[in-house]
């Protein structure tokens, strides 16, 4: 399934909004914070929703200079419109619930679809253990260790909380900490010495799923990695880096968006026209030569390309789902 190019910047604005105290949102900032495609694109992956919560103002979507009230109007003028507010420039305005009501984000869901990633869900109940910070996803054994996981966000901010409940429920060591929170930041708490990974690192998003790539890597660190011969895309976003045969290259800021747009494609092929207008380059202008200069390699070994103009990421370097 291809979500475009919207995906990874949508994952990390649903990051930095798990991160807020108050995950909900008034519907101006969705509809004119400038990161309306971002917002519309988390609706429709279901990880953002409409709560029942009338906004208790909203800018007036005719004039954009009056702010307005909305109220439930009964009967509606239609179910598409079931609300309005009175505009002292423009009249009785009718709006949409979308307009209306606030937006939020559930923590909680993200626990839940993590423990489905994961393959925890047949085994675990997903368990709140700090309130609204904390939740314990299940056990599940990893390279021959049994690991805890868990998923926190705002950790920083109750990690004293965070410590006692992960030192009730895993042994010393084994838990692993899936999170959103700022890395600095919890290394400057008392959960420093814990293992934490990035959700964003490991996780992308799907409609109404998650979909996790190898955890593995991410819990014995680099050193690992130097010793063998993968060749992935796995350090693409955590690191903007590659792995060829073992070796880790880093690439530029525009070979990264250029893997990035075809990785979100899902082996689709890809327009050159598209890319183009993606990073921003006019179509004459494009060159993969240029684009790929001292990364000449990276461009053989995972982009293939046909003479139509098209590229993909070789279906062997995709992250399949249910990983
Ligand atoms: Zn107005």
């Amino acid at each position: 399934m291809s979500l475009g190019p919207n995906n990874a910047p949508a994952m990390a604005e649903m990051c930095w909004l798990l991160e807020q105290k108050d995950t909900r949102l008034l519907p101006d900032a969705i509809w004119l914070g400038g990161k309306r495609h971002l917002y519309q694109h988390l609706r429709s992956v279901e990880a953002l929703s409409v709560t029942q919560e009338v906004a208790p103002s909203v800018l007036c979507p005719d004039c954009t200079s009056r702010s307005i009230q909305p109220e439930l109007l009964m009967p509606p003028i239609s179910t598409r419109l079931p609300y309005r507010a009175h505009c002292s420039d423009c009249g009785w305005v009718p709006l949409n619930a979308e307009q209306s009501r606030l937006w939020h984000i559930r923590p909680a869901k993200i626990a839940d679809w993590l423990n489905a990633a994961l393959g925890l869900k047949d085994r675990h109940k997903v368990e709140m253990v700090v309130d609204d910070v904390l939740w314990y996803l299940g056990d599940r054994e990893i390279r021959r260790q049994r690991r805890s996981l868990f998923f926190g966000c705002r950790i920083a901010s109750a990690s004293t909380k965070v410590k006692a409940a992960l030192d009730r429920l895993a042994r010393p060591g084994a838990e692993v900490l899936i999170t959103t929170s700022d890395p600095e930041r919890i290394k400057t708490t008392e959960l420093a010495d814990r293992l934490f990974v990035s959700l964003r690192a490991i996780a992308q998003l799907r409609k109404s799923h998650l979909v996790v790539e190898n955890i593995e890597p991410y819990l014995t660190g680099l050193a690992t990695v130097e010793q063998s011969d993968e060749t992935s895309l796995r350090l693409l976003h955590s690191q903007r880096a590659v792995l060829i045969n073992g070796t880790k290259f880093s690439v530029s800021p525009q070979v990264h968006d250029f893997l990035t747009i075809l990785e979100e494609a899902d082996g689709d092929e890809v327009h050159k026209r598209h890319i183009a207008s993606k990073l921003a380059i006019t179509t004459a202008t494009f060159r993969t030569a240029d684009i790929f200069k001292r990364h000449k390699q990276v461009q053989a070994i995972f982009v293939g390309n046909d003479s139509n103009g098209n590229y993909w990421i070789k279906p062997e370097f995709l992250i399949l789902e249910g990983g």
